[in-house]
């Protein structure tokens, strides 16, 4: 078994991997450490987060720095904030017995005015930034890169994703001495190609396996809003899921305590579990919880590890959790034996970040979805209470007594009136309520989506009138498209499956034969419905369609429709109908 001392790392590295308590290389260290020790050389490598690919990196670039020469020598860029602080963090442990070595993170949304001073003192060796704050530095001569000789491109991936790709050809042009490029990637595309091809030499590959993506039962959903709206997120959330039976996530037993109490006052069936609650009353909610006498409880992580349930629809993180693995705890509540579920985060635009870091921590890919606005909430609403009608099972005898007078005091009243009343008293509170009710979504737009979208072109979205209410899962989605067209599973991608429909992308050039084969088509007994989704920037998983194309409706719709009304997030605006 391989061991960090025969790398011919430092003696001071070596010692600080001990006192980390790092006994065996991961396989990524294995290949990459010994490698870049020895030889000076570019390298790709092929690695996730949680491979110990920073350790992969940042030990052999510790290795090579010369601690008597006073420049930058080594430069790391990262897409966020969150990792650059990452990083900088894991090159202080390893660095802890390594004299004169000196590293600082540079990266947005904090002041420049103190990483310049920092950068002033002259003695970095090592900087590790996200790409427009070290373009921001140099434009103000604040940083050097002339000494620079190694350079990390750490998540290449996702930082041209994220539209980094013009910054990062000018710092790659900007360090004319440098010797080696180590290009750290989850996934290879054809951006992170050509980066490769024109700034790498000769680049040696090396790779690790694909880690597991977690559950995939699981449609992990973000919304962002304002702060001082958060419970008005919630609760139009809640409404808008009138079937939920889930689990709501605060940081603090005062914050459980402070949302299940408004959520009652607003008529909710919700309970809070805090660890301020005596076992004897966690135990009753527990209970009633799972009778279904709440709808939801509002729990804080600790309180919520006793819970053992297995149908929990959704999972709601009031607030995102500090710690990225406390995530993948929250969310695995839901999507339990063989079910799907959904976990949905509220999240300020400042902390979009922490759904990248979550992301890759979690090994997992958010959609952002939008808050439904009212009008959507009653159409909803109002479909749900026409399932329900379908489904009731009125108690035999129930109406015989009263047929007589029934009828004759609605005689004179046509069906569709008689309807339409019923409805009103039904809805009439959620209408009143969600009248002019305000867009909680806050300004923002997943630019790494919109990217997405674009590079896209040849791929058309698809809206399908099926989801997990009819038994759809993403497998089961991709294998009805596959064989009832004919294509390979492969051409059907991004797949999102919501509670009453799905979304998923096929080539452009098949959208037309693709659509009117499975016009025709049923799953689970529902006649399916296809029509082309609309891809405006912006536009995430379910949110916006466009209006459906004839050639596609095949059949036209059928009497149980109505749960089959695009289940949507969109903030698209429809024509000035309230309802
Ligand atoms: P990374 O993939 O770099 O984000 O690393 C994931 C986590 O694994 C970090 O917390 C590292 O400190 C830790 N780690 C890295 N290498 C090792 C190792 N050889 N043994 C144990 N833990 C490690």
């Amino acid at each position: 078994m391989t061991t960090f001392q025969e790398f011919g790392l430092k003696e001071e590295l070596v010692q600080a991997v001990q006192a980390l308590g790092f006994t065996t290389p991961s396989p990524i260290q294995q290949q990459a450490i010994p490698l870049l020790v020895q030889e000076t050389t570019d390298i790709i490598a092929l690695a996730q987060t949680g491979t110990g690919k920073t350790a992969a990196f940042g030990l052999p670039l510790l290795h090579k720095i010369d601690p008597n020469d006073q420049g930058v020598q080594a430069l790391v860029l990262s897409p966020t904030r969150e990792l650059c602080m990452q990083i900088q963090e894991e090159f202080v442990k390893y660095s802890k017995f390594s004299r004169g070595i000196h590293t600082l993170a540079v990266y947005g949304g904090t002041p420049i005015g103190t990483q310049i001073r920092e950068l002033k003192r002259g003695n970095v060796q090592v900087v590790v930034a996200t790409p427009g704050r070290l373009i921001d530095l140099l434009e103000r001569n604040a940083v050097n890169l002339e000494e620079v000789k190694m350079i990390v491109l750490d998540e290449a991936d996702e930082m041209l994703n994220m539209g980094f790709r013009d910054d990062i050809d000018f710092i790659l042009k900007n360090t004319p001495v440098r010797e080696s490029t180590w290009l750290f990637s989850a996934t290879m595309n054809a951006d992170v190609r050509r980066i490769s091809k024109r700034y790498m030499k000769a680049p040696k590959e090396v790779a690790v396996a694909k880690e597991n993506a977690g559950n995939e039962n699981i449609d992990h959903q973000y919304f962002v809003t304002h702060a001082h709206q958060r419970f008005d997120a919630l609760r139009r959330i809640l409404d808008f899921a009138p079937d939920i039976y889930g689990i709501i996530f605060t940081r603090t037993k005062q914050d459980a305590q402070d949302v299940s109490e408004k959520l009652m006052r607003e008529g909710y069936h919700v309970s809070a579990l805090h660890g301020d609650m005596d076992q004897k009353m966690r135990t009753k909610v527990m209970e009633r919880f799972k009778r279904r006498q709440f709808q939801a409880i509002v729990a804080t992580d600790v309180a919520a590890r006793g819970i053992d349930v297995n149908d929990i629809t959704h999972v709601i993180n009031y607030e995102l959790p500090e710690d990225p693995e406390v995530y993948t705890h929250r969310s695995g509540r839901t999507g339990r034996a063989g079910k799907s579920g959904v976990c949905m985060s509220l999240v300020t635009s400042r902390e979009i970040g922490r759904i990248r870091q979550v992301e890759r921590m979690a090994k997992t890919r958010f959609h952002k979805s939008d808050i439904p606005d009212g009008a959507e909430v009653v159409r909803k609403r109002l479909f749900h209470f026409l399932d329900k009608i379908e489904e009731a099972q009125p108690e035999h005898g129930f109406g015989e007594i009263y047929k007589k007078s029934i009828h004759e005091k609605f005689e004179a009243m046509d069906k569709d009136e008689l309807i339409n009343r019923l409805l009103w008293l039904q809805l009439k509170d959620t209408i009143k309520d969600y009248e002019n009710a305000p867009d909680l979504n806050a300004g923002y737009t997943d630019r790494r989506v919109e990217r997405e979208t674009s590079n896209r072109s040849g791929s058309v979205r698809l809206f399908i009138n099926i989801g997990t209410k009819d038994g759809a899962s993403v497998d089961s989605l991709i294998q009805f498209v596959a064989e009832m067209t004919d294509i390979e599973p492969g051409m059907v991608s991004r797949v999102t499956v919501r509670e009453l429909s799905s979304f998923f992308n096929v080539p452009a050039d098949a959208v037309e034969f693709i659509a009117e084969s499975l016009g025709q088509r049923k799953f689970n007994n529902r006649k399916v419905r296809v029509e082309e989704a609309d891809n405006k920037p912006g536009f995430s998983g379910g949110s916006g369609y466009g209006k459906p194309r004839d050639s596609y409706r095949k059949g036209g719709y059928e009497k149980k429709d109505y749960g089959s009304e695009p289940h949507k997030f969109t903030r698209a605006r429809k024509p000035q109908n309230k309802y």
